[in-house]
């Protein structure tokens, strides 16, 4: 699975960062740092936060953070925790620096012909085991649906449920990479 979160970074109406996390990785503020300093400077930066992606059994990939306790953040709305697992659409905001940092996911194509590694699995919806080479939708979770041929083919499980029937994501078909999600206003 190509799967990987990407951290979609605006500070202060200023240029938008995107950051992909497919490995443990900290947020550090390097752009925008205050000028007229004397150079060089050795100053330790700490990280905002820290971001690993981790597999979870039942619902797929998801994005844990694990925040600083003086580094005030909001996530949704709420305050952040020290340790909070972040999903597609979960909104950062870290108001001494005037950040907002959007979550959203990159995925590979999600309807394809299957894999040895899904052949023998059974589809989530009509417990079928799907046979090798033969059209499956793969969800986010991992979750296999019996699936089109395309993202036009009407036939197979995957037309007949709108979302996951194990982790309740959308059903999104499409035969190449692409993001499921972009902030609005965002260029
Ligand atoms: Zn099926
Ligand atoms: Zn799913």
């Amino acid at each position: 699975m190509s799967d990987i979160y990407h951290m979609i970074a605006l500070r202060g109406g200023g240029p938008v960062s995107v950051i992909p996390v497919e490995a443990p990785t900290a947020l550090v503020l390097t752009a925008g740092e205050p000028a007229g300093q004397p150079w060089p400077q050795f100053v330790p930066t700490p990280p905002l936060c820290v971001l690993q992606p981790i597999q979870r059994k039942d619902r797929g990939l998801s994005l844990l953070l694990a925040r600083r306790r003086i580094e005030r953040m909001v996530l949704n709305g709420d305050p952040v925790p020290l340790l909070a697992e972040l999903q597609e659409r979960d909104e950062l905001v870290f108001p001494r620096h005037d950040l907002v940092v959007h979550v959203t996911l990159f995925r590979g194509a999600s309807v394809l012909s299957a894999s040895p590694a899904v052949a023998g699995r059974k589809c989530v919806l009509c417990r079928t085991p799907v046979v090798a080479e033969a059209p499956v939708y793969q969800c986010v979770c991992g979750a296999v649906l019996c699936g089109p041929a395309d993202t036009t083919d009407a036939t197979g499980c995957a037309a007949l449920t709108p979302d996951c029937p194990r982790c309740n994501r959308p059903v999104n078909l499409t035969t190449e990479g692409g993001y499921t999600w972009w902030p609005e206003g965002v260029e």
